[in-house]
């Protein structure tokens, strides 16, 4: 069955949200991350701070600096302090949509603008179907871009 945060094809398994966990800094509800994928995003000099810890959450407010917190110990990374650009929280380009394939939205805007369609989408349908994206290690939410990418327009 398709969960919320899947495309179908990416064997990640869902992960179980928790409600209680809202950004302090916007007041919204954070989404978990799991730790393999912190440890892949943040920057090394921060990883000691983490350890193997399942109680971060991402902030999914575009105007929000906080990119992970952990409300338990207390902890919020921002922008600074991860080593990629969290398209979701950037207004210029290149704004980064998918992690596993570097495409950005300005290049699927302009497929679009063009072609009416978009190679790259295809592009990232296909390399997920051959099981080749990583995006939980890759992605800075751990989860699949493809809705985002079919979201553009
Ligand atoms: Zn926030």
């Amino acid at each position: 069955m398709r969960e919320k945060d899947s495309c179908g094809y990416c064997k990640i398994e869902p992960i179980k949200e928790n409600t209680a966990n809202t950004c302090k800094h916007c007041d919204t509800r954070g989404i978990k991350v799991k730790s393999i994928t912190i440890n892949s995003i943040l920057r090394e000099e921060k990883l000691n701070l983490v350890e193997n810890d399942d109680n971060f959450y991402f902030c999914k407010n575009p105007d929000c600096e906080i990119v992970y917190f952990n409300n338990k110990k207390n902890l919020y990374f921002n922008k600074k302090d991860v080593k990629v650009r969290v398209g979701l929280k950037e207004k210029n380009p290149p704004i980064p949509v998918c992690y596993c394939f570097n495409i950005t939205k300005e290049q699927i805007i302009s497929e679009l603008t063009e072609k009416g369609n978009s190679k790259s989408i295809q592009y990232v349908k296909n390399m997920i179907k051959m099981g080749k994206c990583s995006c939980e290690v890759k992605n800075p939410t751990g989860r699949c871009c493809l809705d985002t990418l079919l979201n553009i327009n």
